[in-house]
């Protein structure tokens, strides 16, 4: 439907590689804390923190916190790319620095997180369709024992590639902020034909078996709008709705036109919270600040986003699996926006 190649930045583009697929990173003894509340799995740690101080164990003592602290976050989102095809004046991902990962530094990166505890990656961009990887990438972490997922605009997923990705991914998440194509015409969300082809392509998801989720933002352009309809006949088993996030050097210019205020992202939540899923769940809704401290993610290059106040900041992956992500994650924040579920 889009023509992808007049936005693509081809000096960013990693070559493709098609070195053998392996098994790479041996499993990490996790802590249970499946069958525990958030705050019981942050009580949890504090003991296990306690114990191991108390008893003096050194370098084991610490590396069983550290353990501890990463086994608590467990999924991270990677932004594979900075590129799309897209280029919705909201977006809060279309100017990051470093070079996109190549399949070498692909292995590395989702080895580390193997490391720290990732159970679940959720590959997103930009457009991830446009990395030449992806789907590599996606097999590595299945390969590795994570769950994996996608987050797309969809105007790229064709039959034949979602065809192509089915047997890595877990999960595709669609990008659809109204029912109204006008609306997201003016979000630029698209060239007029965005929620036609997000149909189309939630339709063939379901088909395949494919887990699906609808990801939206409320702006001032959507914030009144009842997309229950919409949800009800996609039937997505996950729908998460983001008040928009403004971050300096990505869309900052667009805060005083879109950028809803607290009561408007209220507003549109109180009309769209009783839609059932097809999970039996109802819709998560995350607030602007919901999102700080809140998740673990990445830049094409693999090193860590820190988004703590509306502006990011980078540390390398392999600083983060040496230190922590004390400063970067808070655990409570990543639980208290119902990070971790059935997945
Ligand atoms: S589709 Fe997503 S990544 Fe692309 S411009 Fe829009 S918000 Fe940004």
């Amino acid at each position: 439907m889009v023509d992808g190649a007049e936005l693509v930045q081809p000096s960013r583009r990693p070559d493709s590689d098609s070195t053998a697929r392996e098994g790479f990173y041996t499993g990490l003894t996790t802590t249970n804390e499946a069958n525990c509340s958030p705050s019981e799995q942050s009580d949890a740690i504090l003991q296990k923190r306690d114990v191991v101080e108390g008893q003096g164990f050194g370098r084991l003592g610490r590396r069983v916190l550290r353990m501890s602290s990463f086994s608590s976050v467990e999924s991270a989102n990677w932004h594979l790319t900075d590129r799309c095809n897209y280029s919705c004046t909201f977006c809060f991902m279309k100017n990051l620095p470093g070079i996109e990962a190549d399949l070498s530094r692909g292995k590395e990166v989702i080895a580390t997180l193997g490391k720290m505890g990732i159970t679940k990656l959720n590959f997103v961009g930009g457009e991830p369709l446009l990395h030449p990887n992806l789907k590599d990438f996606a097999a590595l972490a299945r390969d590795g024992g994570m769950t994996v997922s996608i987050v797309t605009n969809a105007s790229l997923l064709s039959r034949d590639k979602l065809l192509d990705l089915k047997p890595s991914v877990d999960w595709i998440g669609v990008s659809i902020d109204s029912s109204r194509e006008e609306i997201e015409a003016a979000l630029n969300r698209g060239h007029g034909r965005h929620v036609w082809n997000a149909r189309r392509a939630c339709n063939s998801i379901k088909q395949e078996g494919v887990k699906l989720k609808i990801n939206t933002v409320v702006t001032k352009l959507n914030f009144d709008e009842d997309m229950r309809p919409l949800i009800a006949e996609l039937r997505p088993l996950r729908w998460k709705v983001f008040q928009m996030l403004v971050i300096a050097g990505q869309n900052e210019e667009h805060l005083s036109r879109l950028a809803p205020s607290k009561e408007e992202f209220e507003a549109f939540k109180q009309i769209n919270r009783e839609v059932t899923l097809e999970s039996g769940q109802l819709p998560t809704f995350e607030a602007s600040d919901d999102m700080v401290d809140s998740y673990l993610i990445l830049a094409p290059d693999g090193s860590v986003i820190k988004n703590s106040h509306h502006r990011y900041e980078f540390v390398p992956l392999e600083t983060v699996l040496s230190s922590g992500l004390s400063g970067i994650v808070s655990p409570s924040a990543y639980h208290a926006r119902g990070a971790k579920y059935e997945w």
